[in-house]
């Protein structure tokens, strides 16, 4: 049953049928056993034609294969590029003479291949790097009861901000399990580029039956960036059923309900997960809790209940509101930029209508409330904006990206001459020294700018924000505040104690922490009632309206 590029390109433009996923599964014949033995053989030079098995699967790897895909992740790309003797698709339809090792670097190549549209892969020595906005192709969103109010938006997994997983998975001595922890952050990436997220959402709750996830499995969440909570079953209709649907950031791959072969998987481990016929452990799928990977059968490192490296995200807006009640009941992308998410609420229909470019983010809501817009500035990330096609392989080192100064679109950028390029805060302005509030500076005010507001902040966990410096009426004239200078503005409170003031992080745990300065430009200066106590969540809400730039710059620092 071979399936053309065109072929294809229609099933996708009609999303996902369960038919067709059914009916790969079912027509497929077993695959041959994986090699569990040879990892010494070089891959041996092929045939160009595919010989066996004559399999959707394998018809759907030629018909993706090399030189049609203009992208660098192809494994003839790949070889090219590493000089590492990766197999090509024909061989791995043919894998006897490829090492266990070899055919899995692979095949992920391959996994991803059939997404090569929106995702992109490369690799070094230690890390396959993938990159995407994070979007899928199909629709998003529709079928959600508990929804947060949260739009998808493009994100920019790319250049140093892309997703890494390690090459060379080691078991870990003490595995970590997703059931009381990992509640930040990604887990696993799927084959399309979309993250996923631990099947409990950050109460603990199980998102599927808490209603939060749309019918695909994914939602968008609190920085308005899709991910799915359990397996994205339904991706096998691309990759076929016998290719990891995912894998682990870990390093591990996810596959479906069944073995590669079709059996069924047995003796599966609390993490969904056991040693496969070749030798190397991975994950399943499942219908009920864990769904995926239910933890970190392989070595990461964790930080923050996250784990790291992976890529930053941009928040355009504030974390919204739950919206109890509501049903999202359409989803339509015009094109790349524009959306329209459809909702019921109390027997009525409302919509949000909105536009994502590289500089704005214009929503138009449609709402109980009536009709009213708002517009956001989108910050730029200045390093790793590569292209999906040319994207050259990202430097294997840790993501900084958000460590990087942040410049808004008009240009407005803000610093602060206490740091060097490591952004590090220096221990004067922390509880370890005198505590002063380090001295910034900001340029390029966007016009219109009648009042400036300051703060500075911590996001501890989900949902859990401290806050450290507020200041707020700072005149447009000014473009600099010198160290310790308590002068200029007027100041709100902080998280950390009663005062006016500044509080100097003061970090409980041991390691790095980081501390996010912004720098609101605003047309007019907030207004508060009388007596009102403002804090970081006030202002930002006085703001809201009145905000015509954002710049900030986060600093680490280290206990
Ligand atoms: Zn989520
Ligand atoms: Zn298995």
């Amino acid at each position: 049953m071979p399936i053309s590029r065109r072929e294809l390109r229609r099933l996708l433009a009609f999303g996902f049928g369960t038919t067709l996923l059914a009916a790969c599964m079912r027509d497929q014949p077993p695959r041959p056993p994986r090699p569990s033995q040879g990892a010494d053989n070089p891959p041996t030079p092929q045939a160009t034609t595919p010989n066996s098995p004559s399999t959707a699967t394998a018809s759907l790897r030629a018909t993706m294969a090399p030189s049609q895909t203009p992208l660098s992740l192809t494994p003839t790309a790949l070889a090219t590029r590493t000089g590492a003797p990766l197999a090509t698709a024909t061989q791995l339809t043919n894998a006897n003479a490829i090492s266990p090792t070899t055919q899995a670097q692979a095949l992920r190549a391959l996994g991803f291949d059939a997404f090569a549209d929106v995702v992109s892969t490369s690799q070094d020595d230690t890390y396959l790097y993938i990159e995407s906005n994070g979007l899928p192709r199909h629709p998003m969103m529709i079928g959600i009861r508990s929804w947060q109010q949260q739009l998808p938006l493009a994100q920019t997994y790319r250049g140093s901000n892309a997703w890494k997983v390690p090459l060379h998975p080691h078991p870990a001595v003490n595995p970590v399990s997703a059931r009381n922890a990992l509640y930040r952050g990604a887990i696993a990436i799927a084959v399309n580029g979309v993250p996923i997220f631990n099947a409990l959402n950050n109460r603990g709750d199980d998102a599927y039956l808490a209603g939060e996830l749309d019918n695909w499995g994914g939602h968008a969440g609190r920085a308005d960036d899709y991910h799915y909570h359990i397996a994205p079953l339904h991706l096998q209709a691309f990759i076929g059923a016998d290719q990891p649907i995912a894998y682990a950031l870990d390093g591990y791959a996810i596959y479906g309900l069944l073995e590669p072969n079709g059996a069924e998987p047995v003796g599966l481990d609390a993490f969904n997960g056991h040693i496969g016929p070749d030798g190397v452990y991975h994950y399943h799928a499942s219908k009920t809790y864990p769904y995926i990977n239910g933890g970190m059968y392989g070595q990461v490192t964790v930080q923050d209940d996250q784990i790291e490296p992976q890529p930053r995200l941009d928040p355009i807006r504030q974390p919204q509101q739950p919206l109890p009640g509501a049903v999202i009941t359409d989803f339509i992308t015009h094109d790349a930029t524009h959306s329209t998410l459809v909702y019921t609420l109390n027997g009525q229909t409302y919509s949000i209508d909105y536009e994502h470019t590289a500089s704005a983010l214009n929503l138009q809501f449609h709402d109980a409330s009536g009709d009213h817009t708002e517009s956001y500035a989108v910050r730029s990330r200045a390093a790793g904006a590569g292209n999906a096609g040319a994207a050259p392989p990202p430097a294997p080192q840790p993501t900084t990206s958000e460590s990087q100064p942040v410049t808004s679109a008009t240009g407005f950028t803000v610093r602060s001459s206490a740091v060097a390029s490591d952004m590090a805060l220096p221990a004067q302005y922390t509880c370890d020294g005198n505590g002063m509030s380090p001295p910034i500076e900001w340029a390029n005010t966007p016009s219109g700018t009648q009042s400036l507001a300051l703060v500075m902040h911590h996001v501890a966990g989900v949902g859990d924000v401290h806050w450290y410096w507020v200041v707020y009426n700072i005149p447009p004239t000014i473009t600099a505040i010198a160290a310790n200078d308590r002068s200029i503005g007027t100041y709100g409170g902080n998280s950390v104690n009663p005062d006016l003031a500044y509080a100097p992080p003061c970090s409980k745990g041991p390691g790095r922490k980081e501390y996010t300065i912004s720098l609101y430009a605003l047309s007019a200066a907030p207004q508060f009632s009388a007596n009102t106590k403002v804090d970081r969540d006030t202002l930002l809400a006085a703001i809201s309206d009145r905000t015509l730039a954002v710049a900030s710059i986060t600093l680490s620092y280290t206990r």
